[in-house]
């Protein structure tokens, strides 16, 4: 079977050999052909133009003077030496700098012959000069097909140093198309080249390196996305399919009494049109025998919690044992304490587990969790502990799954004979084409409306120098009886300065609302945890008025009553955790506000961080603002980073084509789940490559 060519090492293109080829797999990971022709080129430019020395103007344009070397010389600076050489044509007078390799260089200079130079423009005391320009001989410059779309590839210093340059990286892809692309099988079925009106890949290749013009590039370059989220797609979902095919997991059959009765008799409210028909999807996957992995997806305050519960309900009238893992102490004891009143009605056992959990306790705890007695566990990191072993574990549950590892993850599974249904839950709502890339192997939910009777939190925007209009308001709610967060940034690297600012925040606000009247609770990491459960404990009954805190809040914490989140310098926080922030209020009947607090000076992203907050309360909204704002590789953190080294594709931009690609990766899988037919050919080949030349995929769940 052919189709391996492109897998031959790079050192055996003809050109290339042994020292070209350490380097290329040294500075741009350029190990086979296939890296060489994906290489792209990160533009283009016109080398159908030439310009006149005396008709030069734009500093820093990228121009080709046909001229000669007339004189050269070494010059003495403070720092080092540099190469000059004077270069002219029939206007005038230029000169080409170099700041390192002269000697080299010097040798390689031919003076009074004929010479394309091409390069940036700079200008040094009214001259224009060009550094590290590509010098070639007219006469082969000549020879040589010019195009107004010449390639330009990412390089490094150290290549071109070493003579790997732009024009040689053209030549190497140009031969590597002629000699060894025509055997290759198109990756892409012919029944999608054809539907989709594709280039083949042999002609994208050639056009994306070679482009004839600007409509012939752009096909390319969608061919060649749309491949490559294709590839991305087809692997998520096979693995969704063989995992949906291999893994059994428990099988909850019974819709049993536990879940009718809460149904029928306790459910607190009427659940939303989207809580049912999330329930619906979890059931039906808890029902199939395979192991469920799904994420659901809801903005804070969507009512993820009795979800969750009611999918715990489903593990338990099956006779297995649940857990619902939390990311922080405070969300496991407030889902603790949520559930507990739940669950005497209906009288099944919880407990909850975390770091501070009381050895005695714990060892109780242990035991009746391994006897099976308890039925459902919650807590934090603790449950991931060896001695941590229950008896029949069937549902797994974890909240604001992106704070743990993927390791943790795994952990859970290995607990017990069969890996338990997984359900992940986020309040940080990831973009439709990031969900798709990272978690496309797992299924998802999404409750995209809230409870009814929410009033949307209005947010404002106000600058430090109107603090006493906020103080102001802060008063007129207090007045109200409502109550207030005001938050700080808590930064590691600025840890230091930010408790001082948080102290001194605190201080001016005991100040401005003293006591007996107001009670100011404040909250930070640096507290005990005892001392913080306390304040938090008064704040949430309402005996203080104002709390002070940095993000520890952030995550989970559920006072009704408050209506009012400050954020202080809200410029140093992320789009998704002044979301999250945000949450935090808003979550009774009455009109809540949060209030960005931030200097006047601001940067750009700074800004359009804060204008997004002020308009949209929509988590995916945001999240895509997000994205726009960072980038993929930032937001989802290193960890996955991975997955989203993609060569040509854009996750920001071309989200449409994924949605294409993942739609027709879906159609192969359905009508050929074994990739057996002739036509899915050239897709086995390249999935058999990836599999084997880039294992990145492993570490997705
Ligand atoms: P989150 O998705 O952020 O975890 P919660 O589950 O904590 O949201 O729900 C937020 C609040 O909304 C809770 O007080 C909960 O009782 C309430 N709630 C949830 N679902 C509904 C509903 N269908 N109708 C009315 N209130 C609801
Ligand atoms: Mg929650």
């Amino acid at each position: 079977m052919k189709n391996n060519v492109l897998q031959t090492p790079i050192e055996y293109l003809k050109g290339v050999g042994p020292g070209r080829s350490a380097l290329l797999r040294q500075e741009l990971s350029i190990h086979t052909f296939q890296d060489l022709l994906h290489l792209f080129p990160n533009r283009y430019i016109d080398r159908t133009q030439y310009h006149k020395i005396s008709d030069l103007v734009n500093t820093g344009a990228e121009v080709q003077i046909i001229g000669t070397i007339t004189h050269v010389e070494t010059v003495d600076q403070k720092r080092g030496k540099r190469l000059v050489a004077e270069f002219s044509d029939d206007t005038g007078l230029m000169e080409l700098v170099w700041f390192r390799g002269h000697k080299w260089i010097k040798q390689s200079l031919k003076v009074g012959v004929p010479l394309v130079a091409f390069g940036r423009l700079t200008q040094f005391k009214g001259q224009f000069s060009m550094a590290h320009p590509e010098l070639e001989l007219l006469e082969e410059h000549q020879g040589q097909l010019r195009s107004a779309l010449q390639p330009l590839y990412p390089s490094t210093e150290k290549l071109s140093k070493s003579g790997l340059s732009n024009r040689l990286m053209g030549q190497l892809t140009a031969q590597l198309i002629k000699d060894h692309l025509a055997q290759e099988i198109d990756p892409l079925p012919q029944s999608i080249t054809e539907r989709l009106k594709l280039l083949s890949q042999r002609e994208a290749l050639t056009q994306i390196h070679f482009p004839s013009d600007q409509n012939q590039l752009a096909r390319a370059q969608f061919r060649l996305k749309f491949e490559e989220l294709f590839f991305v797609q087809l692997q998520l979902l096979r693995k969704n399919l063989i995992h949906k095919r291999k893994i059994k997991g428990y099988k909850f059959s019974e819709v049993g009494t536990l879940f009718n009765d809460f149904f029928k008799q306790h459910l607190p409210f009427e659940l939303t049109p989207a809580q049912k028909r999330v329930i619906k999807e979890i059931r039906s996957d808890l029902g199939s025998g395979a192991q469920m992995n799904r994420l659901l997806q809801g903005d804070v305050g969507s009512g993820k919690t009795i979800v969750a519960f009611m999918s715990v309900l489903l593990a338990l009238d099956n006779g297995y044992q649940a857990c619902i893992l939390a990311p922080t102490e405070i969300l496991s004891v407030q889902h603790y304490n949520g559930l507990l009143e739940y669950c005497n009605k209906l009288n099944i056992s919880i407990s909850l587990l975390t770091g501070s959990t009381k050895t005695s306790d714990r060892n109780e705890l242990l035991e009746s969790l391994s006897k099976g007695d308890l039925n459902i566990l919650v807590g934090t990191h603790a449950l991931l502990e060896d001695r941590v072993k229950f008896q029949n574990l069937g549902l797994a549950i974890i909240d604001e799954q992106h704070r743990f590892g993927v390791a943790q993850r795994s952990k859970l599974w290995h607990k017990n004979e069969y890996p338990p249904n997984v359900l992940v839950m986020t309040a940080t709502p990831i973009p439709r084409t990031l969900a798709m890339s990272l978690y496309g192997d797992l299924d998802i939910s999404v409750i995209d409306t809230l409870p009814p009777g929410r009033k949307p939190i209005k947010t404002v925007h106000r600058y430090d120098n109107n603090r006493l209009k906020v103080f102001g308001f802060i008063r007129q709610e207090i007045a109200k009886g409502r109550q207030i967060y005001i938050v700080y940034p808590l930064i590691q690297e600025s840890q230091a300065l930010d408790y001082k600012d948080l102290m001194d925040g605190y201080e001016s606000i005991v100040r401005e609302f003293p006591t007996p009247k107001y009670q100011v609770s404040i909250v930070h990491g640096q507290m005990k945890s005892s001392d913080k459960d306390f304040e938090m404990q008064r704040f949430a009954s309402g005996q203080t008025q104002i709390m002070v805190a940095t993000t520890v809040i952030e995550v989970g914490v559920n006072v009704p009553n408050a209506s009012v989140m400050v954020i202080e310098s809200a410029e140093r926080f992320g789009l998704s955790q002044l979301h999250q922030l945000r949450g935090r209020v808003g979550r009774g009947a009455d009109q809540s506000y949060c209030i960005l607090m931030s200097g006047h000076k601001l940067s750009d992203d700074a800004r359009q961080r804060l204008q997004t907050m002020v308009a949209t309360n929509d988590g995916f909204e945001i999240s895509e603002a997000d994205l726009r704002l960072r980038g993929p590789g930032d937001l989802m953190g290193t960890q996955q980073s991975g997955v989203l080294q993609l060569k040509i594709a854009d996750l920001v931009k071309d989200g449409e084509t994924l949605k294409l690609a993942r739609s027709y990766a879906k159609e192969v899988l359905r009508q050929d789940p074994e990739l057996n037919h002739p036509d899915h050919k050239g897709v086995r080949l390249t999935l058999a490559a990836i599999f084997k030349f880039k294992n990145i995929w492993h570490h997705i769940s």
